[in-house]
């Protein structure tokens, strides 16, 4: 599913976490928000998942304004920053958790669980606890779990955050792959300049709650459009 956001703003107080922001993304497409902490990729994010209502602008999803649609009515798949597991139940159940809450079929939920666990390489290891499982396999189910209810559109914030240098290598080249896989739209923020570069189609610079560039990796390695993108993702000399 395609999202468009057009001239759409959120403040907190007197304060413009977006400013007017004007956005295009394309069905099937792999996306990251980049820029530096406070930059309002959280918050557009929140917009585009329906978790935040705009001030002013509309957000369209597959051509259709889902400016007042819920969340659920988006089918939206959501990782948050730091996401946790629940810890009391197995890797499986916290799979299968969204599955349950709309209520299908316990054999429809197994079949599903096996599919995604062997998405994600985790075969045979559905009935072990989130405290067994390493930092990057954690992540991995929370990724699952996401993509459980089928969403056209997948959310990450920050998917890589609390990990270490070695296990955000091997995440990013899994996310490509199973983008590569499942075509899913997919929007991933990012304060890390090496996360957008190697696993986005096109990086969307963020800087004060508005758009500085957009463009491929190359584009904006090559072509920064101003002093702030050069600064940021430009040359280090
Ligand atoms: P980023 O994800 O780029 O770090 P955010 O979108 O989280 O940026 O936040 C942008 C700004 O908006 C920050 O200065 C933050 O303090 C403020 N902000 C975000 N959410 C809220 C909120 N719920 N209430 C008040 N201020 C907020
Ligand atoms: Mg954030």
């Amino acid at each position: 599913m395609g999202i468009a956001a057009e001239n759409i703003s959120k403040g907190f107080g007197n304060f413009q976490a977006v400013d007017r922001v004007n956005l295009e993304i394309a069905q099937g497409s792999l996306i990251a928000l980049l820029g530096p902490s406070g930059s309002g990729k959280s918050t557009l994010l929140r917009l585009i998942s329906g978790l935040e209502t705009p001030d002013e602008g509309r957000l369209w999803l597959a051509g259709k304004d889902a400016t007042t649609q819920s969340v659920r009515e988006r089918n939206i798949g959501f990782v948050f920053q730091n996401y946790a597991l629940f810890k009391h139940l197995t890797i499986g159940q916290n799979i299968a958790f969204g599955l349950e809450i709309r209520s299908i079929s316990a054999s429809k939920v197994k079949k599903k669980v096996a599919e995604l666990l062997d998405l994600i390489q985790l075969s045979g290891l559905g009935n072990r606890y989130p405290a067994q499982l390493s930092g990057g396999q954690r992540q991995r189910v929370a990724l699952a779990r996401a993509l459980a209810i089928e969403p056209k559109i997948l959310l990450l914030d920050e998917p890589f955050g609390a990990l270490d240098a070695r296990v955000r290598k091997d995440l990013r080249a899994w996310l490509r792959q199973l983008h590569e896989r499942s075509r899913v739209t997919t929007v991933f923020v990012t304060h890390d300049r090496s996360d957008a570069m190697e696993v986005a189609d096109k990086i969307v610079i963020m800087n004060k709650g508005r758009i500085e560039q957009i463009g491929t990796p190359a584009e904006i390695y090559n072509r920064p459009a101003n002093a702030f993108v050069m600064g940021f993702v430009g040359p280090v000399n």
